[in-house]
């Protein structure tokens, strides 16, 4: 973490709880973070739950973000969802490019880029995510894979929208399976996106963007993760569906 940007700690929930859960989990996960202002806490429940949650959480220290957002304005996108129904219910984030769409679903750096600059448009920050599979990194290829994905992704972004995006790098061999990056491995990956936003941007704006690790971050790993100088946050998968665990990597951080 670098002082000079404010750690952000997100929950992805993927498919997981109802909307009584999902209620049940920000209530409980308000009471333990009660009073944290030096990091930006999100939650990203399923769209079902977001209206729901978006009450739950008012007044609260808890941002609510989206799973994924479409870029048209609305339209026959069966199963998508527009920027502006999101901003109706309070989102502020929206993940973009997680690796489960890009794997499941066959989302695409162009297809992320269209639905990062639609987010943008639209008063929401995106999450963009990357990240190399294990053949990749065993490859060697993982720095080619990130350069590719942070580059499609980003696309004719300008200054002003970068600054407003959040970067998740998350290997893909971390997800789900237990096995995280060492905090050396992670930071490498981070120094060489901020490099390449350095390019892109400009070094001052780089050294602006926050960039999350995700891929099983739990409370026990989380402090050496974000003490490194690069690494500006988490976004969690399935540590963020307990409350006293998601607490516990939020109080990692501060
Ligand atoms: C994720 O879904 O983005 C994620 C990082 O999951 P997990 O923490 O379960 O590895």
């Amino acid at each position: 973490m670098n002082p000079n940007r404010k750690s952000i700690i997100a929950g992805n929930w993927k498919m997981y709880k109802t909307t009584a859960d999902a209620v049940a989990l920000v209530g409980a996960l308000k009471n333990e973070v009660a009073g944290i202002t030096k990091s930006e806490i999100v939650v990203c429940p399923p769209f079902t739950a977001l209206a729901a949650v978006a009450g739950a959480l008012a007044g609260s220290n808890i941002q609510l973000g989206a799973q994924n957002v479409h870029w048209e304005k609305e339209g026959a996108f069966t199963g998508e969802i527009a920027p502006a129904m999101l901003k109706d219910l309070c989102v502020r984030y929206a993940i973009v490019g997680h690796s489960e769409r890009r794997q499941f679903f066959g989302e695409t750096d162009a297809g992320v880029n269209k639905r990062a600059k639609a987010a943008l448009a639209n008063g929401l920050r995106p999450i963009v995510c990357v990240g190399e599979m294990l053949a990749e990194r065993e490859a060697g290829k993982t720095e080619a894979v990130v350069t590719g994905q942070v580059r499609g992704s980003l696309a004719g972004f300008d200054k002003n929208q970068i600054l407003e995006t959040v970067i998740a790098y998350e290997p893909v061999w971390a997800i789900g399976t237990g096995k995280t990056a060492s905090p050396a491995q992670a930071q490498e990956v981070h120094a060489l996106i901020r490099r390449l936003l350095g390019e892109l941007f400009g070094a001052d704006v780089a050294g602006k963007v926050r960039i999350q690790y995700g891929g099983s971050v739990k409370a026990d790993n989380a402090k050496e993760l974000l003490g490194q100088s690069d690494i500006d946050g988490a976004l969690v998968g399935g540590a963020s569906l307990k409350a006293g665990d998601f607490a516990a990597i939020v109080k990692a951080t501060v």
